[in-house]
Formats: C-alpha cells, sequence, structure tokens
C-alpha cells in the first residue's frame, strides 16, 4: 500500500496535466482498501483508473485513490461459457489481449480502450456495437459510506449509454474487481460499419483489425495527451433539428433517429462545420483526424488551454446551430 502527500498526478492521466493532489493512496488488495486510515485522508476522495477520462482543472485538494489489484482468474468448467474475474486494477486492454490470446469470445470489439477495468465497469465503455455490458455479469465493490464490500449484478449496475448506477451513485462504491462471461465459441459482432469483411477467424483477429482502424483515427494515448470523445454526442428534439438543417445551409446532416423521436446529431460533425479541425489555444488543439478530440498537442498545454478551446467551441457550436454541447469528459475538481 502507498500514502503519499502532495502527489505529482502527471503519470495518472493522459491528457498529462501536471497537477497534484494532496494526497494519493493505493492499495493492493480488499483488505488493504479496507484497512486505510480514513479519517486521516484529507476530502474530498475520488477513486481514479489510468485517468483516461478525465481532465485535472487545476491541483486536486483531497484524496485521489487508485486499485493495484491486478489479478485474472479463470472459472473454467469446461462449458462454452467461460466466467472471467478481473480486478479493478488491471488495464483493461491487457485483458481483452490475453482473452483474445486464449480464443475466447466476447471482448474483442472493445479493443485498444485505454483505462482499467474498474472504470470501464462505471463507464459502461463501448466501441464498434459492443459495450461492456453486453458480456460483464457482475460487479465487486467497497461501499465509501458503510465501509463494507457489497456486489452488484448487471441488472443493478443499470447500465446505459456510458452510463451506470455508479456515476449515479456520485463516488460512493469503489469496484474492486469485475465479472465477465466469455465464450469458446464464435459469436463475431461485425455490424458496425468498418468491421464488415474482416477476417473474423479468431477474436485476436478482429482485435487486431480493430487496433488498426482505431490507430488511424484516434491519438495514441504513449504519444499524444488526450481524454478520448471531449463532447457527448446531443440528443435535440425534431424541431432543433430542423434549425440545425436551416443552420446546415444545404450540406445534409447526418443524424440517428431514436425510439421516441429524439435524434442524436454527431458533435464531431457539428465542430468540424464550425471550423475548428487543427484549431489550437496554447498548447490544446482539436485533433485533426477526429475533432471530437482535444489534445495536448505541444505536450505542455494547461488545462486553462484545455478550457478555454473547449469553451470556445461549446459557444460557437451555439451560436451556428443552436445546440448546447456537454463534455463527456469528467472534470476535476469539479
Ligand atoms: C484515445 C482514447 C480513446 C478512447 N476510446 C474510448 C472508446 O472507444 N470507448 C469508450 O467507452 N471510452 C473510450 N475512451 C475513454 C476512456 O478510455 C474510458 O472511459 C475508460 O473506461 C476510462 O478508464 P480509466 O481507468 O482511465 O478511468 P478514469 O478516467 O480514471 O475514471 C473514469 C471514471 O471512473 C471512476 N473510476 C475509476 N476507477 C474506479 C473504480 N475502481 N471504482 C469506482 N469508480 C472508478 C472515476 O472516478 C471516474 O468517474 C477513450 C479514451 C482515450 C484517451
Amino acid at each position: 500500500m502507498t500514502v503519499e502527500r502532495n502527489y505529482d498526478l502527471s503519470a495518472h492521466n493522459t491528457f498529462r496535466m501536471k497537477v497534484k493532489c494532496a494526497c494519493f493512496a493505493e492499495y493492493g488488495s480488499v483488505e488493504e482498501l479496507a484497512g486505510l486510515d480514513w479519517d486521516s485522508l484529507p476530502r474530498p476522495l475520488k477513486h481514479i483508473g489510468e485517468g483516461s477520462n478525465l481532465l485535472f482543472t487545476g491541483d486536486f485538494p483531497g484524496t485521489i485513490l487508485h486499485s493495484a489489484i491486478r489479478y485474472v482468474k479463470y472459472v473454467d468448467v469446461g462449458l462454452d461459457e467461460v466466467p472471467v474475474i478481473a480486478g479493478a486494477g488491471v488495464r483493461w486492454d491487457d485483458l481483452v489481449a490475453e482473452l483474445c490470446g486464449h480464443g475466447l469470445w466476447g471482448a474483442e470489439n472493445l479493443s485498444h480502450i485505454p483505462g482499467e477495468v474498474g472504470a470501464a465497469a462505471v463507464q459502461n465503455i463501448g466501441a464498434y456495437g459492443v459495450e461492456i455490458k453486453d458480456i460483464i455479469s457482475g460487479v465487486s465493490c467497497y461501499d465509501l459510506v458503510t465501509r463494507k464490500s457489497c456486489k452488484f449484478t448487471v441488472d443493478q449496475c443499470r447500465y446505459g449509454y456510458r452510463e451506470s448506477m455508479f456515476k449515479e451513485a456520485g463516488d460512493r462504491y469503489v469496484i474492486t474487481s469485475a465479472l465477465l462471461r466469455l465464450t469458446r465459441s464464435p459469436r463475431p459482432r461485425l455490424e458496425y460499419k468498418g468491421l464488415s469483411g474482416v477476417d473474423a477467424s479468431s477474436p485476436a483477429s478482429i482485435r487486431n483489425a480493430v487496433i488498426d482502424i482505431r490507430k488511424s483515427k484516434l491519438p495514441e494515448p504513449s504519444e499524444i495527451g488526450s481524454a478520448g470523445s471531449f463532447f457527448k454526442n446531443p440528443v435535440i428534439s425534431a424541431s432543433d433539428f430542423v434549425r440545425v438543417c436551416n443552420a446546415a445551409t444545404g450540406v445534409s446532416v447526418p443524424h440517428f433517429v431514436l425510439d421516441g423521436g429524439m435524434i442524436k446529431v454527431p458533435a464531431a460533425w457539428l465542430i468540424d462545420q464550425c471550423g475548428f479541425k487543427g484549431e489550437r489555444e496554447g498548447g490544446a488543439a482539436v485533433y485533426e483526424k477526429q475533432p471530437l478530440v482535444i489534445v495536448n498537442a505541444t505536450g505542455s498545454a494547461t488545462p486553462d488551454d484545455v478550457l478555454e478551446l473547449e469553451r470556445r467551441i461549446v459557444a460557437t457550436v451555439h451560436e451556428r446551430f443552436g445546440v448546447s454541447l456537454s463534455p463527456e469528459v469528467e472534470h476535476l475538481p469539479k
């Protein structure tokens, strides 16, 4: 167990913001987590993973908790379905690589997503037509209010699009492990455009195709700092959609009609139409290949650079289309 004061978080956020927290506590087991000297830890408490969906807007005044629970257990009783329990601190993509290497199906479309298992279960990560909710059975947690361990089934997690009960509960539950269900029998999911026609002979071949596509579109966190998609895709009414179409002046607006008639419009398209691709603010920039992503272009962007670019994008998209963008990336401190 490590408990350090005035701790540098640069290596704990993929945006590479040079910020500190008053205290950093990393534990290697549920027992170590439960045994922390809670009363001595500065508040607020915030659990993070790899910090790949976070923007630190400044120093964090409280305690950052981090899991180093890093085991993977296979409950193989010879059936088609293979339950796998993974500690929350396992890197998600290391787990996917291992599962694909064993020829187990289910996680391959979720290849190359940054972050750790615990956060993957909080975020309901998704890509290429699959979400973690499709392969998760439940999670084990530590309740910071009752200071007791507890478990939740997948239904109790109440998963939605990048949503879960854990987000609604604030920072009450620390996920300590997740139970996944993989299969030996093939179940390739190739409905998503871009995956049709790929070699689907094994989970590993689909994984390789997914990694190739992702590398061609998204910044590699090891090379350029970012937190992935910065904004949520806005969901608007039919009348607001008409206003967007009018403002688009002759260009057809990509959209997706949801159950109930609301319309989802790609935030990337709105940002691109406002001419932000490649736009810079200090060391921050809108990624050239994907305008939904803000990057730490120089490696020395400050939180204020990112916040100012965010502010300009939100204001311009609102002025031009009347649509309010909201960030997908969580801002800390809030
Ligand atoms: C280049 C890039 C591409 C990306 N592509 C995708 C993608 O395709 N699909 C997708 O869904 N996401 C994507 N993301 C976003 C991000 O990778 C996911 O949201 C990921 O699950 C975050 O994991 P993390 O460990 O970094 O969590 P963090 O960013 O550290 O935390 C995210 C949230 O989870 C909470 N949390 C973390 N660990 C725990 C725990 N053990 N218990 C309780 N709460 C916890 C935190 O408090 C926070 O609220 C991408 C990000 C980047 C940088």
